[in-house]
């Protein structure tokens, strides 16, 4: 029911309903072969996140095998040293070390349900394919990684851990042999086997219902985090809420539990490299409306950064909405601020953090040293730790020599 058929106003962060339109964005702009596919997987969405057998099993296998709930830590010494209160939701202490178990445990319960038994996954420095093969041997489902040639290259060792885990990564050659091609045949996959085969996406990102499906797997982090930040701040929400984008999964699934239930400022930091938000123009890309990082003829430019987590060239549908609403801000951090906020982190409160994470941390950083209006002195800010940084410590390193 719309706002104008009697209901109440309908929610900022809600269901995008049959067309996947976030405001002006989002969509379905796929050829014709994918329709059907996208249709039955939005029906069984619809059917599951409804059904509370669903439901349960998912929180329960999220606790029993992914180390849910994940907690909310203050940080004393960090937050002395930025004069704000600073609260962290403590993603990297999820199994496989980031958020990303939340949305690959359930697609692969979603697929399950759905009778399929083949996962295929498109991944750029590693982890979303490295998460899909966890969810994979878990429910013992066959799994292909499409992953650009030359991230395989660079990310030899988390194409060991697929392996490890008994998926079968697919090296890339089309293109420029990096992630937006490896989307692209992992959709070309999905086409030609959709019988036995779900498409496990990685982001809020894709054709409509993957936006939507993915925000629903990872609102979790925001549900909890708005439960645990009233619990320490006396029935109270923080100020501000930031999280790290890339496509917008984490960032996506923590405005979740705040946008419609609060008044707290909303912010995602993109990396500077790869700021789809900043410098990006709205245009389609992988099934999707959205902004993008193009040149004048429309080609899409590679996002570059520290950190390879962060390189999609463009960011979810539906924080574009967010941003042409007013309801979220997206904000920008540089390398160097990155590589300062690993390491003040690290040294104030003993967490490493990804360096995706310590881009929304950097932000923090900087806002509050800058005195910018909505970091003020004494304000409450949570930001989410998408992940955990083992994997980035020894890039760190050599960069630091
Ligand atoms: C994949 C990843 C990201 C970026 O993905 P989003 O969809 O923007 O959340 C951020 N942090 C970590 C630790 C990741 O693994």
């Amino acid at each position: 029911m719309t706002a104008a058929e009697g209901g109440a106003a309908p929610a900022i962060m809600g269901d995008p309903g049959a067309a996947g339109r976030f405001g002006e964005f989002g969509g379905r702009f796929v050829p014709e072969s994918l329709v059907p596919a996208c249709m039955e997987l939005e029906a069984a969405f619809r059917a599951a996140w409804a059904d509370p057998a669903f439901r349960d099993e998912l929180s329960s296998t999220l606790a029993s095998y992914g180390g849910r709930p994940t907690p909310v830590t203050e940080c004393p010494r960090l937050s002395a040293e930025l004069g704000v209160r600073v609260l962290l939701k403590r993603e990297d202490l999820a199994h496989t070390g980031s958020h990303k178990i939340n949305n690959v445990v359930g697609q692969a319960l979603l697929a399950r349900r759905m009778g399929k038994t083949r996962l295929v996954a498109e991944t750029g420095a590693g982890q979303h394919g490295v998460a899909t093969a966890t969810a994979a041997a878990r429910y013992g489902m066959a799994c292909v990684v499409y992953m650009g040639e030359v991230d395989t290259a660079r990310q030899a060792l988390n194409v060991f851990r697929m392996e490890l885990l008994g998926a079968e990564v697919r090296p890339v050659t089309s293109g420029s042999r990096t992630l937006k091609d490896a989307v692209n045949e992992a959709l070309r996959d999905w086409v030609a086997t959709v019988e036995d085969t779900h498409y496990c996406l990685g982001s809020v990102m894709g054709p409509h219902p993957y936006p939507w499906i993915v925000r629903e797997l990872q609102r979790v982090v925001g549900d909890e985090a708005r439960e645990q930040c009233r619990v320490l701040l006396g029935g109270a929400d923080p100020d501000v809420v930031v999280a790290c984008v890339g496509g917008g999964s984490n960032a996506a699934g923590t405005f979740a539990g705040f946008a419609d239930a609060t008044t707290s400022a909303l912010v995602g930091v993109e990396a500077a490299g790869g700021a789809a938000m900043a410098n990006g123009i709205p245009g389609v890309l992988h099934g999707m409306r959205s902004n993008l990082m193009q040149d004048e003829a429309g080609q899409i430019l590679e996002a570059e950064s520290i950190s390879a987590g962060l390189d999609y060239p463009g960011i979810g549908p539906e924080h574009a909405h967010l941003a042409a609403v007013g309801r979220a801000r997206y904000e920008t951090a540089t390398d160097a601020e990155v590589l300062d906020a690993f390491q003040l982190l690290s040294r104030t409160e003993g967490i490493i953090p990804a360096l995706e994470s310590a881009h929304a941390l950097a932000w923090v950083v900087r806002a509050a040293r800058a005195g910018d209006d909505m970091v003020r002195p004494g304000a409450t800010v949570l930001i989410t730790l998408s992940g955990r940084g083992d994997k980035d410590v020894a890039q760190v390193r050599e960069l630091l020599a």
